[in-house]
């Protein structure tokens, strides 16, 4: 008997707000299916409805509750895009295999939407536009950035002057910035449960509560995956485990590092007070190294993201973050107070992309997606389930960041804190400047 207990959801207000109570069983016995994908988050759930839209035998399993992890924890800005940006990535595979990138890309976001739509998901409100502000005066690299994205990448990115930015943001931390019409914000726990139950309608079973503890070769081909209370036969199995994959494989454990990042989310603010300080609703990121990004709530709340740790989650987070949220919005003060303050895992290799691929045939792993995951990881359930179900060989796309080096084990979290604080203070040296 394992001691193995399945982790609640953590405090959130998401979790809060969440518009269902439907838990699932822990799997009970031993059987059989065609394909295993293993994490409940979003790259587990993104890969498993590929699977159950072509067809295909799927069972999920989750140690915890589908959405536990990062997933359905963190800020809900649905932006195309990798946590690699795109100028690095031409550098890295060039501009051809870039645009590729990028067109998967915008493939996996539009995906999200049309499931929402399909499916009839409640995960809104669904508020389109992504606002990027810049902390420092330097409108030419701005206007580089969008002739770039729209030149190379077809991307419609709108460029807005300092005064048309301060009107929304009223704020003298920014200058003028760009406004991405397509991306878009929504609730991500509402959208995971809505992909799990359509899962199951399509015939996909899910457990939660059923950790993956080792997986074993089959002597005539495919694998038997063990958990605390029964085995799954299977023909292929899907490893979508983020940072908790731990020993299931120590090749993918040793090929990533784990980061903490962060949420705060105010109590209701009078709406008057609000729109004096955040007049939009478009979600917002400006374009420090150690960026803050936010969003207004349906209640007048702000939903403030940022910071990065290794250490875990600090005791004074929620004053940590109002400190930040007041830095840009000092007009606020005494109507800010935080209601809720989490943290969550970010996996990520060293050159900040998806890991996607095949350890050999029929075992595979989708899964690294640092964090700005919403999109890739739906590019990265597609490109699997699409490879499995109709051997498509989109997935090779991400051949260049798949070879699982090594990414400095247990000091590799202390050389990304390092980073971190060396990114702080060039913003600090960069504010300096002002
Ligand atoms: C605070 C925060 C804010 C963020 N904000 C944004 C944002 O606004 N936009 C954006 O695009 N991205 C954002 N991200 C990043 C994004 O959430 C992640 O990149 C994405 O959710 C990762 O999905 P995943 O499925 O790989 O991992 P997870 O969601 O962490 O899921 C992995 C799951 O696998 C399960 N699991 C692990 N091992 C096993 C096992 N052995 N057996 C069974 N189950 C197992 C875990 O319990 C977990 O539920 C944010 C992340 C955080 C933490």
């Amino acid at each position: 008997m394992s001691d193995f207990k399945t982790e609640p959801y953590v405090e959130t207000y998401y979790r809060d707000t969440l518009n269902t109570n439907e838990k699932r069983h822990a799997l009970s016995d031993n059987i059989d299916t065609d394909i295993c994908v293993i994490g409940g988050g979003l790259a587990g759930l993104s890969t498993a409805i590929g699977l159950t839209e072509k067809n295909k035998q799927v069972t999920l399993i989750e140690a915890n509750r589908i959405g536990w992890g990062a997933s359905g924890r963190n800020g809900g800005f649905v932006a195309k895009g990798y946590a690699q940006g795109y100028k690095q990535l031409v550098k890295q595979v060039g501009l051809n295999h870039t645009k590729k990138l990028h067109k998967l890309a915008t493939h996996g976001r539009s995906l999200i939407k049309n499931r929402i739509k399909k499916y009839e998901i409640d995960c809104g409100p669904m508020i389109q536009g992504v606002l990027g502000v810049s902390w420092n005066n330097h409108p030419e690299s701005v206007q580089q950035y969008i002739d770039f994205m729209r030149k190379e990448l077809d991307a419609p990115l709108e460029y807005w002057s300092k005064e048309k930015v301060r009107d929304v943001c009223k704020t003298e931390q920014y200058f003028d910035g760009f406004y991405s019409p397509e991306d878009y914000q929504f609730h991500p726990l509402n959208y995971v449960h809505g992909l799990a139950d359509n899962i199951e309608k399509q015939g996909g079973k899910i457990y939660e509560g059923t950790k993956a503890l080792k997986i074993e070769d089959r002597s005539d081909g495919g694998y038997v995956v063990h958990t605390p209370t029964g085995k799954i036969t299977c023909n292929q199995v899907v490893l979508c485990c983020s940072i908790y994959v731990d020993n299931l494989n120590k090749k993918l454990k040793y090929a990533a590092f784990p980061v903490y990042t962060f949420v705060m989310v105010t109590k209701p603010i009078p709406e008057d007070r609000l729109n004096a300080a955040l007049n939009t609703e478009y979600a917002i990121f400006d374009n420090r190294y150690a960026q803050d990004y936010y969003r207004r709530l349906p209640d007048n709340r702000i939903l403030w993201g940022g910071r990065v740790s290794v250490s875990g989650i600090p005791e004074n987070l929620a004053q940590i973050m109002t400190r930040d949220l007041l830095k840009v919005y000092p007009q606020l003060e005494g109507v800010v107070e935080p209601d809720y303050a989490w943290g969550g895992s970010l996996c990520y290799a060293p050159h900040k992309m998806p890991q996607i691929g095949q350890l050999k045939p029929g075992y595979w792993y989708n899964t690294c997606f640092g964090g700005h995951g919403l999109v890739p990881t739906s590019v990265g359930g597609d490109v699997v389930s699409s490879a499995i179900a109709e051997e498509d060989e989109r997935y090779k796309l991400f051949a260049p960041f798949s070879k699982l080096n090594f990414a400095g084990g247990p000091l590799s979290p202390y050389i990304a804190q390092s980073v971190y604080y060396l990114w702080r203070a060039r913003d600090i040296l960069i504010n300096l400047n002002k």
